[in-house]
């Protein structure tokens, strides 16, 4: 058997032409463009990639996207300034800042200074325990993205056994409350759980979100399971480092060629959930710009620090 490939790039497209057509309305409707900001703190060069593809993937949809570049020495109190100003700005639907932050910078108290209705990375307090508790959110677009492939998959998610392997806060813990929403049997494995390999067997539905490369191989899945593989793992090819350049291969946390012959259903890397996320951002970006503008907020409004 060979499993059926989810392919997130043509799922992303779909995805944004339903944003774009969003988007005519909502610019016909108000007389502006939902608005995007994106905040680069830094030099690193992964973090500049990600966010020039993210504010060229707004404007590919007609979101107005702004990129923020901001020198690795700002200070916490100057990036805070410059959240109150995007909060405030009727103008600003969504705002995004990229991780990971300098270390000078407290990343929690950072995020948690962007207006919940703003936080189109979903990952405030606000929007997280919204979710939890089952309602409306801005909902961390990784999650949200993986959800679309797993329903590409056609696979039928009450009743099923899912597991999440990975707790973090921006994809596993959400993920997990995803699936348990739609009714699944939800287990999240992290680095002490027991025997994992049986844990994962266990899964109609498995999605692994570690950041460990090809750590699920073949015989810890379920025949005909759907796997989502999150996992993003750069690995220097061989011989690599002798030239000016480093070539290295983008590897998810699934063995994939091991996997594919045994589950129902895979997300390839490249090419599965990372297209999707994007996607989910300019999704969240509408939803976001859509909720304000009828008055009432994805997500309730707090005041920072209250
Ligand atoms: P993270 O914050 O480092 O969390 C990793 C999780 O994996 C933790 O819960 C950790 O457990 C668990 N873990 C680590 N080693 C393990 C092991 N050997 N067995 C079982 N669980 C283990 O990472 P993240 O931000 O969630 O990201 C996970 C991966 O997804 C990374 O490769 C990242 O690059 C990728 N990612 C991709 C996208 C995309 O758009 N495609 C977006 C976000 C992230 P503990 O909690 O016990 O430490």
């Amino acid at each position: 058997m060979t499993a059926t490939i989810l392919d997130g790039k043509k799922l992303a497209a779909t995805v944004r032409a339903e944003v774009r057509e969003g988007v005519v309305s909502f610019t016909r409707e108000h007389g502006r463009a939902p608005g995007l900001e994106v905040i680069l703190v830094g030099e690193d060069p992964a973090s500049q990639i990600y966010t020039r593809n993210k504010e060229k993937a707004a404007e590919e949809v007609g979101i107005r996207g702004k990129l923020h570049v901001l020198p690795a020495e700002t200070t916490e109190a100057e990036l805070m300034r410059l959240l109150d100003r995007l909060n405030m700005d009727e103008e600003v639907d969504g705002i995004l800042v990229q991780l990971p932050l300098p270390r000078h910078i407290r990343e929690q108290k950072v995020l948690d200074a962007v207006v919940p209705e703003k936080d189109v990375d979903g990952f405030h307090p606000v929007n997280a325990g919204m979710l939890a508790s089952g309602r409306p959110a801005l909902v961390p677009c990784t999650p949200r993205g993986s959800m679309k492939l797993i329903a590409l998959a056609d696979r039928k998610l009450e009743g099923a056994r899912a597991v999440v392997v990975g707790r973090s806060n921006i994809v596993g813990k959400p993920m997990a409350q995803l699936l348990l929403a739609a009714n699944a049997t939800v287990t999240i494995a992290h680095s002490r759980t027991g025997d994992l390999p049986a844990v994962c067997r266990e899964a109609d539905v498995l999605v692994v979100a570690v950041g460990k490369a090809e750590l699920v191989r073949g015989d810890w899945v379920k025949p005909g399971a759907v796997v989502i593989d999150v996992g993003m793992n750069r690995l220097e090819l061989p011989g690599a480092g002798n030239g000016a350049t480093i070539r290295t291969r983008l590897v998810g946390d699934v063995a994939f060629d091991e996997v594919k012959q045994v589950a129902g259903a895979i997300s390839p890397v490249p090419g599965g959930v990372g297209p999707m996320t994007i996607a989910c951002l300019l999704e969240n970006t509408l939803i976001a710009a859509q909720a304000r503008s009828a008055g009432h907020n994805p997500a309730p409004p707090t005041r920072r620090g209250a």
